[in-house]
């Protein structure tokens, strides 16, 4: 559904009568599209003393090929140089300044609070060069596993500061920050180069874990990553569904669809435009696991459980078929699929579990105990088996998507609709693309270090954590 109000906005009059009365103004977000670089613009890369992921950084932007920045040309070109790898560097401060279209930000050297200073250092002058659309990424330690009270103290605070910034840059700019782990610093290039690309647009004010891969990946295709694996995608007739399979089908996946019968005819004419193919079934049926047991027995590699329904009602309101009904669809049956899939062995190393779970799991919502409840359910899904399927080389993740332009969201009453739209740092609903681009990177087979994560597809909502 359009968003009038934004397209409103954005032309000349609606922006001046805007900015007069001091309505939000939503910028256009950029978004990716095939063959498009990873960032377009310099990215400025700086660290607070003693920080310890310069290298690996540096390394990944600059075999993104970015144009890099810093304030220490002679410290970027030895860290390229330990890379193999060239690059123009520009000075951030040279005379007719150029706009940024990133900051990245080494934090792992702070150890106690006045150190902060630094943070505040880099991003006071930088911050007003960032372009539209920009990115910032903050990198630094996860605080349970520093070894001193004051490192805890001070890594614990740089969540207050992105998630601030976040609120702080508009423009279409999003603020993220990424706790590495011992190891992780290994494994950042798929998560750098998301976070950095317009793939990204709306997640915003997100702390994201990556830690040491349990197996190395391998050989990497960064255009076609998911050449030669196998998908599945259920509920992917339509609306975000039919966006993570259209993703993961652009990326080089072969995609299975699953989707209700009754939905049969859509689900037939995606998957015959992504050249895959189609499951009818009901997920709640009997014998739904053991159907797709069967069907993957040959391997599975990526497993999206986006197939969710909502059936609002108060709770005092709500009659106990309704609530069952959905649990069964958004909790029970998944995790039966999950149990019958790795029973059988299907799912390969390097799998990937990705489960659509909703801000509502996050944050709850009147009217919603049910589908809050199976939504922080699925949440407690990932948190749970992450440990255990490490084991195996799998990995499980959850996304959490706000509010998403979906018939979902259209058929919402005006002024929740609108109240939904606003609530956020970004000023506006996201697409179904942004939660299909947020899932192939979690699926990615480089992001073998990130698990037991939950990331918000929220353009950083107002409400919730
Ligand atoms: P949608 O209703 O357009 O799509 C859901 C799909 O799931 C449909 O194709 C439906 O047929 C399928 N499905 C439902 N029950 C099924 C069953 N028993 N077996 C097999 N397939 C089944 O909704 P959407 O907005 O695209 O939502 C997709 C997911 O994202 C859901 O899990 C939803 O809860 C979640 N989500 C959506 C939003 C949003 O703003 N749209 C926000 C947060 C979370």
């Amino acid at each position: 559904m359009s968003d009038l109000y934004a397209q409103l906005v954005r032309s000349r009059p609606g922006g001046l009568l805007a900015r007069q009365v001091g309505l939000p103004r939503p910028a256009a977000l950029e978004r990716h599209r095939p063959g498009d670089p990873v960032i377009r613009g310099r990215v400025l890369l700086g660290g607070a003393p003693g920080a310890q992921l310069l290298e690996p950084i540096a390394a990944t932007l600059g075999q993104a090929g970015c144009e890099l920045a810093s304030e220490s040309e002679e410290q970027l070109r030895e860290l390229l140089a330990k890379a193999r790898l060239d690059a123009t560097i520009y000075n951030p401060q040279a005379p007719g300044k150029q706009r940024l279209k990133a900051l990245v930000y080494d934090a792992t050297g702070i150890a106690g609070c006045e150190q902060l200073a630094a943070v505040h250092a880099f991003f006071h002058g930088s911050v007003r060069q960032l372009d539209t659309c920009g990115r910032v990424i903050v990198l630094g330690r996860e605080p349970e596993r520093c070894e001193s009270v004051a490192q805890h103290v001070a890594q614990r605070a740089l969540e207050g500061f992105t998630r601030s910034l976040g609120k702080e840059v508009g423009r279409g700019a999003t603020v993220q920050l990424v706790l590495v782990s011992p190891g992780g610093e290994h494994a950042l290039a798929s998560t750098l180069r998301f976070l950095l690309s317009p793939r990204s647009a709306y997640v915003s004010g997100q702390v994201i874990h990556v830690a040491s891969p349990a197996l190395a990946s391998g050989e990497l295709d960064w255009e076609r990553p998911f050449a030669g694996r196998t998908a599945l995608v259920t509920g992917a007739s339509r609306g975000i569904g039919a966006a993570i399979a259209q993703t993961l089908a652009q990326e080089g996946a072969h995609v299975v669809g699953l989707d209700v019968p009754a939905l049969s005819m859509e689900l037939a004419g995606l998957v015959e435009r992504l050249g895959g193919e189609a499951i009818e079934l009901d997920i709640t049926a009997t014998d739904a696991p053991e159907r797709l047991a069967a069907r993957f027995s040959e391997g599975l590699d990526v497993l999206v459980h986006n197939a969710g329904v909502t059936r609002d009602r108060t709770i005092a309101k709500m009659p106990t078929e309704r609530w069952s009904a959905l649990m069964e669809i958004n909790l029970c049956s998944q995790e039966r699929i999950d149990e019958a899939l790795l029973d059988a062995g299907a799912l390969r190393e390097h799998g990937r579990i990705v489960c659509v779970s909703s801000m509502s799991g996050i944050a709850g919502n009147a009217g919603q105990t049910n589908y809050a409840t199976s939504k922080a359910g699925a949440i407690g899904r990932v948190q749970a088996l992450a440990p255990v399927l490490a084991e195996r080389g799998v990995t499980i993740n959850a996304v959490a998507p706000g509010f998403i332009e979906t018939q979902m969201t259209a058929a919402m009453p005006i002024a929740i609709r609108e109240a939904g739209r606003r609530m956020s740092s970004l000023r506006q609903g996201g697409e179904p693309v942004d939660v299909a681009e947020t899932i192939a990177w979690l699926a990615h087979p480089a992001s073998g270090g990130i698990t037991g994560n939950v990331v918000r597809v929220c353009g950083q909502n107002l409400l919730g954590a």
